[in-house]
């Protein structure tokens, strides 16, 4: 199995096969084994090109590594629409369960309710758009203290949304030191701008 031979564990790689996906697409055969050794890895594509499990899987297996059941989130994706954060939760939840990975949308137009109660019972991965997370940061209810992984995906709509200014301050509250992944279809402006702030000697690839 081309998973199995990127370095991925055993639960995700079966997980794959039951929704009958066994080989890796490029960006996948590409992503997956810097991001499994902690690089940072700014990926440049379209939607479709796999990148959703590009950067989920190996996120998951390097959250995974540790026992320990924290309260607070070790990684969040930031997306740019709701619609997106539920696509990106659908794609990847069913497979961190193998892992027992906690996930939860943190999104507008949701209860908030709902949202407050997953985090204070504990999340490992929260799939965010970023005023909402913001929200309930300022509320006091959730942390980005203990993040080892941030994930933009679609960073230039993000951008395009106006979102630059508030994505910038959730990544200053992660440790100096976590893992960023960053996508994007294009790297000019605010998106470079994230680039160049955030991310530290990242490898590129390109679809
Ligand atoms: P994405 O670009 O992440 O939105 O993924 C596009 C679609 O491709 C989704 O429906 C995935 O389930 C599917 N997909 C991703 N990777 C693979 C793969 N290696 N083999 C088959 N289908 C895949």
């Amino acid at each position: 199995n081309g998973f199995a031979a990127l370095g991925l564990p055993r639960p995700l790689v079966t997980g794959l096969a039951r929704q009958g996906i066994e080989s890796p697409f490029p960006i996948q055969e590409a992503c997956i084994p810097d991001i499994l050794t902690g690089h940072d890895v700014l990926g440049r594509g379209q939607t479709g090109s796999g990148k959703t499990l590009a950067f989920g899987l190996p996120m998951m297996a390097r959250i995974a590594g540790d026992r320990a059941l924290p309260k607070r989130p070790r990684a969040i994706i930031l997306v740019p629409t709701r619609e997106l954060a539920l696509q990106v939760n659908d794609a990847l939840e069913p497979l961190g369960r193998g892992l027992s990975l906690r996930m939860k949308t943190v999104v507008g137009g949701m209860s908030m309710g709902r949202q407050i109660e997953a985090l204070r019972r504990g999340v490992e991965v929260i799939v965010a758009t970023p005023g909402r997370l913001t929200d309930l940061i300022e509320q006091g209810e959730c942390s980005l203290e203990d993040v080892e992984i941030s994930i933009l995906d679609e960073a230039d709509h993000m951008c395009d949304l106006g979102f630059f200014p508030v994505v910038s301050a959730l990544l200053d509250q992660t440790p100096v030191h976590g893992q960023r992944l960053l996508f994007s279809a294009t790297l000019d402006g605010d998106v470079d701008q994230l680039v160049k702030r955030f991310l530290v000697e990242p490898i590129t690839h390109s679809l």
